[in-house]
Formats: C-alpha cells, sequence, structure tokens
C-alpha cells in the first residue's frame, strides 16, 4: 500500500510489478524455517524493506516484486501521516507502526465492524478506491529470525495487514473495491480526499448508511 504521503516518487531498489502481470494472481507459497534463514531470504527482506521505504509505502508483499513467497514486510511511519487533520487521522485509527517482517502468516478478523476508506496498492499505480476491511484482526506469522509472532491490529494497522496479506493469496483490493469510486490519485486529492466516506458514498450514489459487510477473511 503506498502512504498517501505527496513525496515524489524515487526510483525503487526492486522492481514493484503492476496489476496484470501474472504473479499478483498467484496463491504464494509457504516458507520452511531453514529456508528463512538463508542468506537469499534475508536479503530478499532486506531488498523488500529498502523498496518499501524507497516508494514509499506502508507495506509491500513479495508477489509485489515477483516472488511469489509468503513474506511481507509493514511500516506506517508518522512522517506519513502528521501533515493531515487530527479529525483525519482518529477517523482511520492511525497510529506509527514500526517496520516488521511477516512470514507465513495467518489472519483472523477480531473485530468483523466493517470501515471503509480509501486505500491504493503500489501495484496499482495512479489509483485508489474506497475498500471496506475488518476493523480489527490477530495475525500470527514468523519473523525473520523464524520466530512466531502474534500481532494484535485495528484501524489503519489492521488495513495494511488484511491488503498484503491479500497479496500472498493472489489478491488486489480491486477484488473488494466499491468499483463506483475507482479513481486517479489526482483526482481524488481533487475531489475526494477530504470528504468522510460518508459523503463520499453520497455523492458516488453509494448506499450512505449501510456498508457492505467484508468477506470472511482466512489465511
Ligand atoms: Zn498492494
Amino acid at each position: 500500500m503506498p502512504t498517501d504521503a505527496s513525496s515524489p516518487l524515487a526510483s525503487a531498489r526492486l522492481k514493484i510489478v503492476q496489476a496484470g502481470e501474472p504473479v499478483l494472481r498467484a496463491e504464494a507459497r509457504e516458507l520452511s524455517i531453514a529456508e528463512i534463514r538463508t542468506p537469499k531470504i534475508q536479503s530478499l527482506i532486506e531488498m523488500m524493506r529498502a523498496t518499501m521505504r524507497d516508494a514509499p509505502g506502508v507495506g509491500l508483499a513479495a508477489p509485489q516484486v515477483g516472488e511469489s513467497l509468503r513474506i511481507a514486510v509493514v511500516e506506517d511511519r508518522e512522517e506519513y501521516f502528521q501533515g493531515a487533520e487530527p479529525a483525519w487521522i482518529a477517523e482511520r485509527e492511525r497510529l506509527p507502526v514500526p517496520c516488521y517482517v511477516l512470514i507465513n502468516p495467518r489472519l483472523t478478523v477480531t473485530d468483523a465492524e466493517p470501515v471503509e476508506f480509501f486505500e491504493g496498492c503500489l501495484s496499482v499505480a495512479g489509483f485508489t478506491a474506497l475498500v471496506p476491511r475488518a476493523r480489527a484482526v490477530r495475525v500470527e506469522f514468523r519473523n525473520e529470525q523464524a520466530d512466531r509472532v502474534v500481532v494484535e491490529a485495528r484501524g489503519w494497522h489492521a488495513r495494511i495487514l488484511q491488503h498484503e496479506i491479500d497479496h500472498l493469496h493472489g489478491r488486489l483490493y480491486l477484488d473488494r473495491m466499491e468499483t463506483r469510486s475507482f479513481a486517479t490519485t489526482a483526482n481524488h486529492a481533487r475531489h475526494w480526499r477530504d470528504l468522510p466516506t460518508r459523503d463520499a458514498r453520497a455523492a458516488l450514489g453509494l448506499r450512505t448508511k449501510i456498508w457492505r459487510a467484508p468477506r470472511p477473511e482466512k489465511s
């Protein structure tokens, strides 16, 4: 997922593939403990971290750099949203998330209340759409040392995790978005960014009160 920061795109360390590339639609494979510790995977993780920061993005999954492996990196820095209105940040329940690596993640929804905001994807560059996501999730995974980790996340952090773990199962936000809300990032900035979701939905001719429940998240 991109950051929402308006910094110009720098050249990425690894090439980020775009929608239409078959790897983005493939089920990525799990890694063994031994494989996680190999120099090859350790180096891939480092490159993914650098590529995410360079983009800049708040998450990046291995299929996005052409590797069909269950690895994702996430990081949401305060600088990415510090210029935003406090109400905008609070509505999204957006807090800084330190950089971490998820390998072979399993996601469980812990609060299925659907929350809907515009989100984008580094593999669908230049576009954004309203996407309903569960409000809170629990994710169990291995870190880069192959240790077991459990993370409980809500708000924007939970959204990032749902988005990145979708990538590991060949899913893009396009599969879940409100299709009528699909917009270029320039038009989003011009017409939609500062509107509460309810008002955006009304202007788009979508039902204003009842949000579509997200599909069950099982990973
Ligand atoms: Zn993405």
